[in-house]
């Protein structure tokens, strides 16, 4: 038998030959081998010394995380029944070990034993916050609860998986359960695609006319594009109740939220935390609920006066152009279509044929060389499909890392765009070596026609900077412990700071100029087109802001307060009272399908968003302050010292440090507002 791909980590994955039967196999391999090392390091033959347990522990789990990346990987680029089957088969059994290895009470008091040592209290710094992080995992988890409370915490965990699970089915459920059929004269206005796909849609079922459901591809188009007032009133009241006591009782998301809410709180208690608020904040970069919300409001402030500007104008365009006197929550995605149209009339189509994609990515590494001192240069690698290129960075002939760029749309690949890592930057224990960073760039656009290059919009340009901020923030990291290296253990409001810092970059005259050379005349995009998308950009951004306010305003409070699990409605209400221009109707239940904060990630957490656009801007206004008639904002020297405080130290530091050895000093809004038009 020919040896198991899966199981040869001496280089790079061997991804021209992983075959759905080498998954299983190999993470029977891999799998014993990270138990074994589980058992032995919390054994009393290993001492707590951070490099035996290293050896013995990361040694083994990094093995299984790459081999099982791989796989993880190549189900979501070049997926294929067989290894989906694969895939599902082993990832509860994944997922299982790595639940138990942050749950045994063994390794925590391994690890607290290291901490207490003479060895911990003089471990390096970067040792000493993967060691803490490791720590405040165990605590967060329960680990030092005991007895009743401990049993407790384990069922308050339980339910609430369950209750999320059931929330988010009940808001899936209430999206499919609805259907309106229309006629051809109630969709006047909306495009032809979504004309074909609703026509079909009924024809599939036997019917005339139109089938519309709650699903983005057409709800949002009717709600945009619809002439016709009362089907977009038909739409909106079944979309914006979805999941409530409106609709199916077994549906219904109200009690719900309360069990959700009041059992985080309770979590929180048996912590020893006021609130799951506070909880929820520990691992974060902010620090209080109360600096949180402060920063909140102090953002509505700011942002208000645009936010009003910007409804008056809605309802004033409303009534002059479209004839509607009162406007209605249905109406304002339609009026603001149409006032947008009239405002900044631009085709995404005639912006792409400048976006050419060998021009972009020429732009974006030189961009990337100059401003951190590195060249980029094409490498090979075993790869999954053949457009896949691969790259290596280097600085004056040091191999720094090195990344795979899988840039077309395809078949059996997933949409979306993202930066993954296949290893870090890590001094290995087991050979002393220094194993350079891998990362995966996944983009989605359309490959060329013929012998055309690529055409992306700026929005593909947009998300191409995001991932290289993302993929450089995990290459470009200094640091030896694979733990606190780039991107691991970078608190999760900081760490779309890299990736939304890079897009800037896409609204710069200077750097646009060079990514743009039209397909067919060579020309550099126009100016006075670059300058409607900059307005087009801020359209309605006070309006916006305050939305997302709101969302992130009633996610603190209702985790942060106290017997606010019996008042939902009611702190909404407050919210909105306090921070929104435009009151949605009484009827709105936004929050009974609010599936992030009740059954995903974010709880006490959706101001994560606007937490690090501040960040973001705030960096990158250094680059707009040093800005010359020279070199424009690619200044070498700010450059370098954004590198070395943010990219390099990665998570060896909080974020505030990093931060502030760029900055020099705390965030401040003042550039995020700027950016977006509201100064
Ligand atoms: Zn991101």
């Amino acid at each position: 038998m020919s040896p198991n791909p899966l199981l040869d980590n001496a280089g790079l994955p061997l991804f021209d030959q992983i075959k759905p039967e080498h998954v299983t196999p190999a993470i029977d391999v891999l799998l014993k081998q990270a138990e074994d090392a589980l058992e032995k390091v919390t054994g009393p033959d290993v001492p707590a010394d951070y490099d035996a347990l290293s050896l013995l522990l990361d040694v083994t789990t990094e093995k299984l995380g790459r081999a099982w990346g791989a796989v993880g990987h190549l189900n979501s680029v070049a997926d294929t029944a067989e290894l989906r089957a694969a895939f599902n088969e082993n990832l509860p059994r994944v997922t299982e070990f790595y639940t138990r290895l942050g749950a045994d009470e063994r390794l925590y008091a391994k690890y607290k034993a290291l901490a207490a040592s003479e060895q911990g209290i003089t471990l390096s710094a970067p040792r000493k916050r993967a060691l803490d992080n490791a720590l405040r995992g165990f605590v967060l988890g329960g680990a030092e609860l005991q007895g009743a409370a401990k049993e407790r915490f384990a069922a308050i965990q339980e339910q609430q998986a369950a209750l999320s699970q059931s929330f988010s089915e009940h808001v899936m459920d209430a999206t499919d359960a609805f259907s309106h059929y229309a006629s051809t004269e109630e969709l006047a206005g909306l495009p032809q695609d979504v004309l074909d796909a609703t026509a079909a849609a009924a024809q599939a079922e036997g019917k005339e006319g139109h089938k519309l459901t709650l699903h983005m591809p057409c709800y949002l188009p009717v709600m945009q594009y619809a002439t016709h007032r009362a089907v977009r009133e038909t739409m909106y009241r079944a979309y914006s109740t979805r999941a409530s006591e409106f609709g199916a009782a077994e549906r219904d998301n109200s009690i719900l939220m309360q069990q959700i809410v009041a059992l985080r709180h309770e979590e929180a208690q048996l912590l020893g935390y006021g609130s799951f608020a506070d909880v929820s904040l520990v691992p974060k970069m902010a620090d209080t609920p109360k600096q949180v919300m402060d920063f909140l409001r102090d953002l509505a402030k700011r942002a208000r006066p645009f936010a009003e500007k910007d409804m008056a104008e809605l309802r004033e365009f409303a009534k002059a152009e479209c004839q509607l006197d009162d406007l209605q929550a249905w109406d304002v995605a339609f009026v603001s279509e149409k006032l947008k149209e009239a405002r900044y009339a631009f085709s995404d189509q005639e912006v792409k044929q400048y976006f050419t994609e060998p021009t972009v990515l020429k732009g974006l590494f030189g961009l990337i060389e100059t401003l951190f001192d590195v060249t980029l240069s094409p490498d090979t690698a075993p790869v999954w499909h053949e457009s896949v290129r691969f790259f290596r960075i280097e600085r004056r002939g040091e191999l720094i890392g090195q990344f795979y760029l899988d840039p077309y749309a395809r078949p059996g690949k997933r949409p979306g765009a993202w930066m993954d890592d296949v290893r870090g930057r890590w001094k290995r224990p087991d050979n002393q070596q220094t194993q350079t960073p891998v990362a995966h760039l996944v983009c989605n656009y359309a490959k060329g026609v013929g012998d055309k290059p690529a055409l992306l919009t700026h929005d593909d340009v947009t998300t191409l900077f995001h991932e290289f901020g993302h993929g450089l923030h995990h290459m470009l990291t200094k640091v030896d412990d694979i733990g606190v290296a780039g991107i691991s253990g970078v608190e999760w409001d900081a760490v779309e700071l890299p990736s939304q810092f890079m897009e800037n970059f896409c609204w710069e005259w200077d750097v646009v100029q060079k990514l743009t050379h039209h397909v067919d005349t060579g020309a550099s995009l126009p100016r006075a087109l670059f300058d409607k998308m900059t307005a087009a950009k801020n359209f309605q951004s006070g309006m916006m802001t305050l939305r997302q306010i709101e969302f992130s305003l009633f996610d603190m409070r209702l985790h942060a307060e106290a017997g606010n699990d019996q008042r939902v409605q009611a702190v909404l209400d407050e919210v909105r009272q306090e921070v929104a221009v435009n009151i949605p109707p009484s009827f709105n239940r936004f929050q009974h399908s609010f599936s992030h904060i009740f059954a995903g990630g974010y709880a006490a957490g959706y101001y994560s968003y606007k937490w690090a656009e501040v960040l973001s801007a705030d960096a990158y206004a250094a680059f707009e302050e040093a800005a010359d008639g020279q070199s424009g904002v690619l200044n070498t020297d700010v450059g370098r010292r954004y590198r070395e405080a943010i990219l390099e130290a990665g998570g060896s530091r909080s974020a505030m440090e990093n931060f502030k050895a760029f900055r020099g000093r705390e965030p401040q809004i003042d550039a995020l507002l700027r950016h977006q038009g509201m100064s």
